[in-house]
């Protein structure tokens, strides 16, 4: 039987970030909803044409979405928040959700699985009723058939990942509460000719209770029972498919998709299990995660191996094609490193390749993959450091009190993440140095001024520790990739992060070193400024790591080890020079997480490590910071705490509170700055949300240990916005500085 080939995920910014754009104008009032519309109509379509014409078989819809595809999920079955429920136009309620009102404040967001895409939380309560308001995928399947008559292949979240997103606790409840919903979207597919269907279950890969994958079977078992024409098709990815010989030979459906690139114990489950002859088996085989070209040999093999288990095989990516960016063609990099990379349409195109290598029983075409960017020196380093134990000394309690004295804070000391707004005229004068319309001196003055606003902003606030603003980055990771050595940068790699925002990952190709300084003379400027102590802001190992396409010929962590080294010389240079706090940046410290239990203790124990090479030279006096945002801690605080910062700043707001749950198990009893705002909405937070989450806080964690901050870094906001919202925030910290004296709090 020959083979097929299908993709889904398709990246859904545009090949030149299209969608940001509309969107950003249609947030600011430049367009209306009818042109906004028109311009998603293009985008369904052109990405739909991109697919057709590299040759794919089965072309996928309802891949587009304004801002989230679980939102879009929450939308169509009526999952709405009470606080939206009275806004109108549907659109306008859809980005109120994610983006937050005057009045209601947006729904919690957070990280998909182990990846830098977020998704909006669906607020799912106990008498939540499910209900179809909108049949999307039907809209979009018409859309491409009308327009240039593709019958396409709705994927489509299913049942269990979007609860798992909504994080509900009685999944049995839930489960088959929301079976209605689904057989109502299928059974309107059916009847509108829809031929197949498939349900994204990534939450199929994560370890599972025997109870709970009872009930999933049920679910699926109850949502296909009433159809016999549509094929149904539950595709998995990040890891293995768990509990593999029940999920194949008992979920309904057409047919499987599994993970090979991210997912190796797959190929160990069906050699061991079998597949069943009534299925289809959709190989994962091109990455969706990583940019480095497909081998062609071993993909042959393995499609020999499965084989021998199955004939009816379908080729696909191996996850969604979201997290890489759209093509290569464009890109000016050196010709070693173009030959071996790939991005979402090189991914068509080698499934294509494949396609035809197969059915035709060709000789795949021949393939130079190697690549050798190698410092001795640096590996050389790496192995003496990460054999050492790198406590650092003395102990925290006797070193913050050192720190405090030295620092004269006051209690309930206020600072920021780092980042301030930045602005058009900010973004203008980069550009223009980009492309040499202003010089490099030009450039730095512009910057330095930038700085001296703020650090004159902040004093006028009443902030207790300043930040220079990072005026000089772009994106907090890739800045530090230009820097150092062994990374390269794309062009218009951009890479969908939450709505509208995009990143662009580096690419670490070679060694990483770092051959001069990174944030030294910025730091330093900032510091010349003020009396009140500048913090000096570097992204740590584990997130520059997380958030690069990593090299595949080592591993992860010797990468994370050697970016650690790089950073803790300059933490060595700014101590030195006199700075006081040095932060080192760590959301992505749980997004590196795995997601299978039992490669988790291996994964911290590098982690951990590397924050260690970065911070574990420094003077007792000289006061680590780390901050993370925006994922679930709540069941890592413990490995957080083993990272041994001195203050952490962590993202409660968004998440109302919920990482506070954790410290009533776990005591932290390290410096700490709960996030008491949240900085991705433009509203102004008012002064007794700020305080009802100071209170909470506060009867878990000492008042001598307790920071205030935002969420996360302002870089997206307006300076009008960020100063009105930080005078409430110093105002906040003023009353409770006030009511606590000694160790008792009177009320504020
Ligand atoms: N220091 C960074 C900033 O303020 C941290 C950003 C982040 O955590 N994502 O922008
Ligand atoms: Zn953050």
């Amino acid at each position: 039987m020959p083979v097929k080939t299908t993709v889904f995920g398709y990246p859904k910014i545009g090949p030149q970030r299209e969608l940001k754009k509309v969107l950003e104008s249609y947030w600011n009032g430049k367009i209306s909803q009818a042109e906004l519309m028109e311009a998603s109509e293009n985008l369904i379509l052109n990405n739909a044409k991109t697919i057709a014409k590299h040759g794919i078989d089965i072309i996928p819809s309802n891949e587009f979405s304004f801002y989230d595809f679980i939102l879009d999920l929450s939308l169509m079955f009526n999952v709405i928040p009470e606080r939206f429920r009275k806004i109108e136009n549907p659109l306008e309620k859809y980005f109120a959700i994610a983006r937050g009102t005057a009045d209601a404040p947006a729904s919690e967001m957070t990280k998909w699985f182990n990846t830098n895409y977020h998704y909006i939380v669906p607020e799912i309560e106990s008498n939540t009723e499910f209900e179809i308001t909108e049949n999307k995928p039907l809209k979009e399947y018409e859309l491409l058939k009308s327009s240039l008559n593709f019958k396409t292949k709705p994927v489509i979240t299913g049942p269990f990942t979007y609860l798992y997103c909504a994080k509900v606790a009685d999944y049995a409840y839930f489960l088959d509460k929301i079976t209605s919903v689904y057989r109502g979207l299928l059974k309107e597919l059916e009847e509108s000719g829809v031929e197949e269907v498939q349900f994204d279950e990534p939450a199929m890969v994560l370890d599972l209770d025997n109870k709970t994958m009872r009930e999933v079977i049920d679910c699926y078992k109850k949502i296909t029972k009433p159809f016999n024409k549509i094929k149904i098709y539950v595709q998995t990815y990040y890891e293995a498919l768990s509990e593999y010989e029940r999920m194949v030979y008992e979920l309904p459906v057409h047919g499987i998709g599994f993970d090979f690139v991210d997912g190796k114990e797959n190929l160990e489950n069906i050699s061991k299990f079998g597949f069943p002859k009534d299925k289809f088996l959709i190989a994962g085989v091109v990455s969706g995660r990583d940019p480095w070209r497909t081998d062609f040999k071993e993909i042959l093999k393995l499609i020999e191996i499965l084989t021998k288990f199955t004939e009816k095989i379908i080729l696909s990516n191996s996850c969604p094609l979201i997290h890489l960016p759209v093509t290569i063609k464009n890109e000016h990099l050196p010709e070693e490193l173009l030959k071996v990379l790939s991005f979402a349409n090189e991914r068509l195109e080698e499934l294509a390749i494949l396609k035809t290598v197969i059915n035709e029983g060709k000789e795949p075409p021949l393939q130079d993959l190697s690549m050798k960017f190698v410092n001795l020196n640096v590996s050389e380093k790496v192995s003496q450091i990460s054999q050492k134990t790198l406590q650092r000394k003395p102990e925290f309690a006797e070193r913050y009190k050192k720190q405090m004295e030295n620092l004269k804070l006051p209690l309930f000391p206020t600072t920021t993440i780092g980042s301030f707004p930045q602005t058009t005229e900010l973004r203008k004068a980069r550009a223009d140095y980009k492309v040499g319309r202003i010089s490099l001196e030009e450039y730095e003055n512009f910057i330095n001024n930038e700085i001296k606003k703020a650090i004159e902003i902040q004093e006028k606030i009443g902030l207790d520790v300043l930040v220079h603003g990072e005026f000089e980055r772009t994106d907090m990771v890739e800045f530090f990739a230009e820097k150092l050595q062994g990374f390269a940068i794309t062009k218009n790699g951009w890479v969908q992060s939450y709505g509208s925002r995009c990143v662009r990952p580096p690419i670490i190709y070679g060694d990483v070193w770092r051959d001069k300084p990174l944030i030294l003379k910025e730091t330093l400027y900032a510091q010349s400024l003020t009396k009140k102590p500048v913090k000096g802001i570097l992204t740590g190992p584990v997130t520059i790591l997380q958030w690069s396409y990593p090299r595949k010929d080592i591993p992860k962590e010797e990468i994370a080890y050697q970016i650690a080294l790089a950073l803790n010389e300059e933490v060595m240079e700014l101590e030195k020079a006199g700075i006081k706090i040095i932060q080192i940046d760590e959301p992505a410290f749980r997004e590196g997480m795995p997601l299978k239990k039992a490669k988790v203790n291996q994964y911290f124990d590098w982690a951990i490590k590397s924050f260690r090479i970065v911070t574990h030279s420094v003077k007792p006096e000289t006061q680590i910071h780390t901050h993370m945002c925006y994922s679930d801690f709540n069941d890592i605080i413990e490995k957080i705490y083993e990272m041994d910062a001195d203050v952490i700043s962590i993202e409660a707001s968004r998440s109302r509170g919920e990482i506070l749950k954790a410290f009533e198990k776990f005591k932290y009893d390290r410096g700490i700055g709960i996030g008491v705002y949240d900085i991705h909405s433009p509203r102004v937070p008012q002064l007794e949300e700020m305080i009802e989450i100071v209170e909470r806080s506060i009867k878990l964690i000492d008042i001598s240990l307790f920071w205030i901050n935002p969420d996360c870094g302002l870089k997206t906001r307006g300076w009008q916005e960020t100063i009105a919202s930080l005078k409430n925030m110093v105002m906040v910290a003023l009353l409770f500085r006030e009511s606590c004296r000694g160790t008792q709090c009177s009320k504020v």
